[in-house]
């Protein structure tokens, strides 16, 4: 067993943890503010090959793998929560998808331009009738011809209404059951595709909202994978962007913990520095403890996809619904640790607060997660199968 980093991935830390500080730390409560989707960051986390990290050199990758993309997704979420969602969208929801089960000419056609952000993307799974309840979606695509007609709406979609192309999830044939749902690459430029924008608490620089597909004409060629095969292509995409999200929950969880150290060794009360007091120092000890133990399980599940094991749904679940319950326990330690100055917008605590949130949301809820693990240990549904 080994836990260290190699040269290589401490390397891409200290990079990625420098461009953080000097292009996000700087803007993140101002573009938070101002609800800004800083889209120059992501296209030059683009250039610097950050989304390319599982994708193969002849697709425009830098095939250094998933633990390599975790690091740098733990970095940059240290800097700002919603920038990390964008490793999601420009990735693992959509290029890496494609990378998976997409035809030759699919591949090249998108992987290239979304993991150098040329293109923006997204995928699209939850209605507004079905969220952890996958299967109960509405939208349908129709075989029409030597394509498909799309009819249905998605929202909660991260990226939208800026995307340039979807990972549309959809049912060519209901009587089928779980057999008829199909996964299609959808280009939103297409006629009858509207998009809006969401308003929302949290992860504020990276937009959420909704697309309604209005009689949509989808050539044949925008299936993803065999007809059928949506069932497969969802819940594999969704086990590789739940370790994101996982990552991205550590290097919240790490910002949370930087700012209450600091916040301890600055502010004095009854002549000490807070840090000095033993009920804070619990909050201390006890942020720094879960957050090795969050980073730890990403890292392993990290490394076994690494090792080819990309059905490691078990330990991917652990990684995301132990990094979901610690990133907002951490929040809430910052905050009770600084005080008025937590609530202020003075400081990044109340970003965090209103950021960590999502992480028992997104990617299915921290109930799907324990209950993935429970049905596991019971013996009832095996996770990795
Ligand atoms: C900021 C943001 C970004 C998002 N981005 C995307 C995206 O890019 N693409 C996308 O497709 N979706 C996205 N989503 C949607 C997200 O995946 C869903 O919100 C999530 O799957 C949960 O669905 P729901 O909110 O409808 O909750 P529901 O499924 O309605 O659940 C409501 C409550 O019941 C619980 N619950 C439900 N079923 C069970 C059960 N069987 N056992 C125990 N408890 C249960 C849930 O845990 C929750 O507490 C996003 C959501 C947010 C907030």
């Amino acid at each position: 067993m080994d836990f260290t980093l190699n040269e290589e991935l401490l390397a891409m830390k200290e990079a990625a943890r420098d461009f953080a500080q000097k292009e996000i730390v700087p803007n993140a409560d101002k573009w938070d503010e101002e609800h800004y989707f800083p889209i120059e960051v992501v296209r030059k986390m683009g250039e610097l090959g950050y989304y390319g990290c599982p994708i193969p050199e002849e697709y425009g990758g830098i095939d250094i793998g998933h633990l390599a993309q975790s690091i740098i997704t733990e970095e940059i979420a240290r800097g700002s929560s919603s920038l990390r969602v964008s490793f999601n969208t420009q990735c693992l929801g959509t290029a890496f998808s494609i990378l998976r089960h997409g035809t030759e000419e699919q591949k090249k056609e998108w992987i290239p331009d979304l993991i150098t952000a040329k293109k923006l993307g997204c995928f699209a799974i939850t209605e507004p009738d079905s969220g952890s309840d996958v299967m109960s979606m509405k939208s349908t695509a129709k075989p029409d011809g030597d394509g498909f007609i799309l009819n249905g709406c998605k929202t909660w979609i991260s990226g939208v209404p800026n995307a340039d192309v979807a990972i549309v999830y959809a049912y060519h044939d209901r009587e089928q059951g779980s057999k008829g749902l199909s996964a299609f690459v959808v280009d939103l430029h297409l006629e009858g595709v509207s998009m809006a924008g969401l308003d929302k608490l949290g992860t504020r620089s990276m937009p959420t909202g909704e697309i309604s597909f209005d009689n949509v004409r989808l050539p044949g060629t925008a299936l993803l994978g065999k007809l059928g095969s949506g069932v497969k292509i969802c819940f594999s995409s969704l086990n590789q962007t739940r370790l994101s999200c996982a990552a991205g929950g550590v290097g919240l969880a790490q910002a949370c913990l930087d700012t209450a150290v600091r916040y301890c060794n600055e502010r004095e009360q009854f002549g000490e520095l807070v840090g000095k007091f033993q009920m804070n120092q619990e909050l201390v000890a006890n942020m720094a403890a879960e957050i090795e133990a969050a980073r730890l399980l990403t890292y392993r599940a990290a490394w076994q996809k690494d090792q080819g094991d990309l059905g490691n749904v078990l330990e991917t679940c652990y990684a995301k619904f132990f990094t979901g319950e610690t990133v907002t326990r951490c929040a809430h330690s910052t905050m009770k640790i600084l005080g008025a100055y937590g609530y202020s917008t003075e400081y990044p605590a109340a970003r965090f607060y209103r950021d960590a949130v999502v992480y028992q949301i997104v990617e299915g809820t921290v109930n799907v997660q324990k209950m993935i693990i429970a049905q596991d240990q019971l013996g009832y549904r095996k996770a990795n199968r």
